[in-house]
């Protein structure tokens, strides 16, 4: 053991107790339910997930209708959550969990790790919520919670690290009760030891017990390497319109199986900062209309967009990014069917062909 955390224990659950938010996923903790939750959670603040998930549980209620769902439909109940091969995982998980274990999650946390993308954290939150099998469940809130308490300024990004606290947990954890000591960790990193700015230490049941706090190191904690700079790319982008039978369609372009958003639907650009006159010799015949300009951070790859609105009197061969195929659709289509990532959003709002503007006077007058 790196660090004995044992008194800690009875106060974070009883601070929880008294504390936890009432969510579906906790009120009614189904393997099920607490493997989508903690999938979703993984990027998306607690408050935005609860709709997510409730969509998700409505279309997919169980493991065998997540095996079976249409690709299309899964990216589209996933859209707006990013991270969209996190869902393929789930699919692919969930298929072997279907022939492998008759469509329920096994009760056995190695077992749970061999599934794709379930990791040593959401098996250990899996086993311990659901199961009540006493099991770590650290991720990076878990991680600078602890690392606080026990004022450590070990790099967290290392496994070696997290390995090492995942046996601190493990030594410590309450045998009756994992899944609300996991729980409460989580909960504590969440809303009160906060990553971004001062962490809420006059409200925090351990505050007596915290060394970072009575050392005033706090905002040191946890220590992680320096990132590195993210690659600045530019883009132009195309919202292209076609009316096709006197119905307005756009046109999307299919990204590549393997890379960045692969697979997804997005709307056609090419890489670098086109100025309008070359787009014109692109689209001779369209209507042209400069886009205000968007940017979209990815971890590793920065995106500066440079957007125009292209509208064709007849449908063309595109001289944009064809290789893999593009294919218009209809706003309904589009709005029921395909899912178009988020790096994108500075666009979607004008495929409609009403422009926020356009809508406010129309209100007005
Ligand atoms: S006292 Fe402050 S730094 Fe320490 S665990 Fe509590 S909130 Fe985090």
């Amino acid at each position: 053991m790196t660090y004995d955390y044992s008194e800690i224990v009875p106060y974070l659950l009883h601070w929880y107790e008294r504390n936890a938010r009432i969510l579906r996923w906790r009120e009614e903790p189904k393997p099920y339910y607490v493997w989508v939750s903690e999938i979703m959670l993984q990027q998306t603040r607690v408050e935005a997930v609860k709709g997510y998930f409730d969509r998700f549980l409505a279309e997919l209620p169980d493991i065998k209708a997540l095996a079976e769902a249409e690709e299309e439909k899964l990216l589209k109940l996933w859209e707006g959550l990013g991270y969209y091969n996190r869902v393929r995982n789930m699919q692919k998980a969930a298929k072997l969990v279907v022939e492998q274990y008759g469509g329920e999650l096994p009760a056995d946390y190695e077992a749970l790790k061999k599934l794709p993308g379930i990791g040593s954290y959401t098996a250990g939150a899996i086993a311990s919520i659901a199961f009540g099998i006493p099991e770590p469940s650290v991720d990076g809130n878990v991680l600078r919670v602890l690392k606080r308490i026990s004022a450590s300024f070990d790099d967290i990004t290392k496994e070696k690290v997290k390995k090492e606290l995942e046996e601190d947990v493990r030594q410590i954890m309450p045998k009756n009760r994992p899944g609300d000591f996991n729980q409460s960790l989580m909960e504590l990193g969440a809303t009160v030891c906060l990553p971004n700015g001062k962490p809420l230490c006059d409200q925090c049941p351990v505050m007596h017990l915290c060394k970072a706090f009575h050392q005033g190191v706090e905002l040191q904690i946890p220590v992680k390497p320096p990132k590195k700079a993210r690659k600045l790319e530019e883009r132009t982008v195309f919202v292209i319109k076609q009316e096709c039978n006197d119905t307005l369609e756009i046109v999307l372009h299919k990204r590549p199986d393997t890379g960045l958003l692969s697979g997804m639907w997005e709307l056609p650009n090419v890489e670098g900062h086109l100025t309008e006159r070359e787009i014109s010799v692109r689209f001779p015949e369209a209507e042209i209309r400069r886009l205000p300009d968007g940017k979209h951070i990815f971890s590793h790859v920065e995106w500066r967009l440079w957007c125009y609105e292209i509208k064709l009197a007849e449908a063309i061969a595109l001289p944009v990014n064809t290789e893999q195929g593009t294919k218009s659709f209809t706003l309904q289509e589009i709005k029921e069917q395909i899912s178009i990532p988020s790096a994108f959003d500075c666009c979607k709002k004008y495929m409609d062909g009403t422009t926020e503007e356009q809508k406010k006077s129309r209100k007005k007058s």
